[in-house]
């Protein structure tokens, strides 16, 4: 049976996910356990709880429940802009005269320009069913905080963000869309929580980072009765959540009876890579096929190509539990000119378990690069992508490139997460040619990984 594969694959709303998958279940090398940084012991659930809503930290701690029911309230607010389209990027594939077949799976359909909203409404409804006032996080780019602000302001919740003071300065249309929201917005490093004021003490003028805001947000949370912190990234609840890309991805390809040879994603802290590889990886894991995954990240911020397998802080604060995961170490400063988003140190413990046991690649790429596959993605199938979706990009035009050389017909699938509308100030740059690449050297990734904690 051939049929004519359509530019958009879309589900029926009756064909989308009712559960998530939770890929750590069927993980034969589970990732190592969560540390309390106070007692460096296996964290529990109740010690978890304090930080998170329960239901969430019954999802991070569960690696034996292979799907989750997603509640109803949840499924309601996903069908208000899912499913997301698979798109065959006939156009591309074209203009790049390749014989390979390119597919996207775009998540920038809503308000917040990215995937992130599939975890946020999660996250706000666990908390509204907690009972909870309200909810306090951290936002770098922006698209994490506008994400939660819509998902608090649709189950009335209060959402405070503290944003990094340079997206701060740099996106103040990202602070108005949360603010419309209804979302409290501080810059980071503030004078409003003890970690803030210590931070700006030592280093006064700073730019912020996601590791600093990371700690302000949590030592808000866990002092304010009625409040919990919630997380964007990195954490296996997020990934699980994430899983709604793959899996609509998996049934839309198997709605035609496409199987990919190929699958892309950009990684920061691995959310968006997580859930669209998830239903992939899970046959890989049980045998049943085999797929070729790729994780892209930035030269500038290379945690899974040059970073150290190891424990680490999640903030630079030293408040969230510890994890063992590919990483740079959590006083890592990307250098001030990368523009490009992904600017963690560290890397899911799921990916990090997952790359160690050879069942992924990685690969980094430079920005002017990344901002030049932008550039041509637009121009032929119309959509401006996030910077942070464009290094995927990179990665798909480089692998289509090499199918027109060896005339290998390969089934490409990238995640596409999100629109880059608040990112022209970075695509300012690139057009006036002014542009530059920056790799740490050795040395300082070697000066930022032995200040590593000494574990294990
Ligand atoms: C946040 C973000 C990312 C990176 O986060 P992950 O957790 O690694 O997925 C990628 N793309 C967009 C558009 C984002 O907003």
């Amino acid at each position: 049976m051939s049929r004519e594969i359509p530019y958009k694959i879309y589900l029926e709303e009756s064909e989308m996910p009712k559960q998530w998958y939770n890929l750590r279940a069927d993980m034969k090398n589970k990732p190592a356990p969560l540390l309390n940084p106070e007692t460096l012991q296996p964290i529990t659930f109740e010690e978890l709880s304090g930080i998170f809503c329960e239901e969430l930290a019954k999802q991070e701690l569960n690696e034996t429940d292979t799907h989750i029911d997603i509640p109803e309230e949840i499924q309601k607010f996903y069908k208000m802009y899912r499913p997301a389209p698979l798109v065959r990027a006939y156009c591309l594939e074209e203009k790049l005269g390749t014989p390979a077949k390119i597919y996207y799976k775009f998540e920038g359909n809503n308000t917040s320009g990215s995937h992130k909203l599939n975890s946020a409404i999660a996250q706000a409804y666990y908390a509204k069913k907690q009972g909870l006032k309200g909810v306090t996080t951290e936002t770098g780019a922006g698209q994490w905080g506008t994400a939660l602000s819509m998902a608090c302001s649709y189950f009335d919740l209060d959402c405070q963000v503290y944003m990094v003071k340079v997206s701060y300065e740099q996106k103040p249309f990202r602070r108005e869309v949360m603010r419309t929201y209804g979302a409290s917005v501080t810059p980071s490093p503030s004078e409003t929580t003890k970690v803030g004021r210590q931070i700006l003490e030592e280093h006064p003028g700073t730019n912020g980072s996601l590791g600093c805001a990371i700690s302000e947000a949590v030592e808000k949370a866990v002092s304010t009765e009625g409040y919990r912190y919630v997380l964007g990234s990195v954490l296996n609840q997020v990934l699980l959540h994430q899983s709604i890309i793959g899996m609509e991805t998996k049934a839309a390809l198997d709605k035609y009876e496409i199987v990919p040879d190929i699958v892309i994603g950009c990684a920061g802290g691995g959310s968006n890579l997580g859930g669209l590889i998830s239903p992939f990886m899970g046959e890989k894991i049980r045998g049943e096929r085999d797929y070729q995954i790729i994780a892209v990240e930035p030269a500038s911020c290379p945690s899974m190509t040059r970073g150290t397998y190891a424990y680490d802080y999640c903030d630079t604060g030293r408040v969230c539990p510890l994890q063992k995961m590919y990483t740079l170490g959590s006083g890592f400063m990307p250098s001030p000119n990368h523009a490009g988003g992904l600017r963690y140190h560290g890397m899911s413990s799921t990916l990090s378990q997952l790359y160690a046991d050879g069942l992924m690649e990685a690969r980094s790429v430079e920005q002017s690069a990344v901002f030049d596959a932008a550039t041509q993605f637009a121009r032929v199938e119309g959509i401006l992508p996030a910077p942070e979706s464009a290094h995927a990009i990179r990665v798909a035009l480089d692998e289509a490139l090499k199918c027109k050389e060896t005339g290998e017909e390969k089934t490409i699938v990238f995640g596409l997460t999100g629109t880059g509308y608040f990112d022209m100030f970075a695509y300012e740059k690139f057009n006036d040619g002014k542009m530059t690449d920056y790799i740490p050297t050795d040395e300082e990734i070697a000066a930022s990984c032995a200040k590593l904690p000494k574990i294990n």
